[in-house]
């Protein structure tokens, strides 16, 4: 894909304050905004055309907007009905065939649930699947990144490690990086700028620093419990002790580009506050 040399800012999803509910209104508003990208939520289901992809893009290459793909949540590539592994395949195909489509860089979505199995064999059976979407989309010559992403449950597979493992082995396949899961999920590590530093410099070390240069990431705030993330909150919620501000001096540090979709809750407002925030570091 297309390498954007900065880091760009948008929604997960529509923002709130569009005019209406639709992708087209809410790429108009992430342009009236000043905000720089958004995803698309397929969260419930791919329920675009192929048509209205073509239309997306138009609206969004106008405008300057970059655009990120978010899969369906009912994924499982570990399910033991094979039916639901056969859906969940096909869920990330659709998406990013849609995607592809409507001119997005990137893919993501949650791989798996351990099911009480050993994390090991599941990286296997998650990795096998992977490259079996790969082939599928080689052959259909759909090009987009395909990036799985680090989950905030310990139900989840999506470690750090297991993630950038991934698209270590598996070309084509890229690590997205919610900041807000992994914090989560370490029940509040990572949470300062020497624990952000090492993810990145971990990212560095596996897959060279050509991976920072167009990264999918995902920011919030976090609410977690004993068994990981609990829901998102915004930024300057009390409840969230997610120390934002030294994640974003990391990524500006370290040269980072790419896509931060923020997932608080008031998602346009927090995109701004952070995009300003960075701005003046
Ligand atoms: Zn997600």
């Amino acid at each position: 894909m297309m390498k954007m040399m900065k880091l760009l800012f948008g929604t997960a999803g529509v923002p709130l304050s569009a005019t209406s509910r639709t992708t087209e209104s809410g790429i108009q508003k992430i342009n009236e905004l000043g905000l720089d990208c958004m995803e698309l939520e397929f969260v419930r289901g791919v329920k675009m055309g192929s048509e209205k992809a073509q239309v997306v893009r138009k609206i969004a290459d106008n405008l300057g907007v970059q655009l990120t793909v978010h899969s369906p949540y009912y994924i499982n590539l570990n399910s033991k009905e094979p039916d639901k592994v056969k859906a969940s395949k096909q869920r990330i195909l659709d998406s990013a065939k849609i995607g592809a489509l409507a001119g997005a860089h990137s893919v993501t979505f949650h791989a798996a649930y351990y099911m009480g199995m050993n994390p090991k064999e599941v990286y296997q059976i998650v990795k096998d699947a992977l490259l079996e979407i790969m082939e599928n989309l080689n052959q259909t010559n759909i090009r987009i990144d395909i990036s799985p992403e680090t989950t905030g449950k310990l139900s989840q597979f999506g470690t750090l490690e297991e993630i950038i493992s991934l698209a270590k082995e598996i070309p084509g396949v890229k690590p997205c990086i919610d900041f807000a899961h992994l914090h989560a999920r370490g029940g509040g590590k990572p949470n300062s700028y020497n624990e952000f530093m090492k993810i990145i410099e971990l990212v560095k070390e596996e897959l060279g620093s050509f991976a920072l240069k167009d990264m999918h990431l995902h920011i919030s705030g976090i609410h977690y419990g004993p068994k990981g993330e609990l829901n998102h909150l915004t930024f300057e919620d009390p409840e969230s002790k997610f120390r934002y501000k030294e994640l974003l001096q990391v990524l500006k540090d370290e040269n980072v580009s790419g896509f931060l979709i923020c997932e608080s809750p008031t998602l346009e407002i927090d995109a701004l506050l952070i995009k300003n925030i960075y701005r003046n570091l």
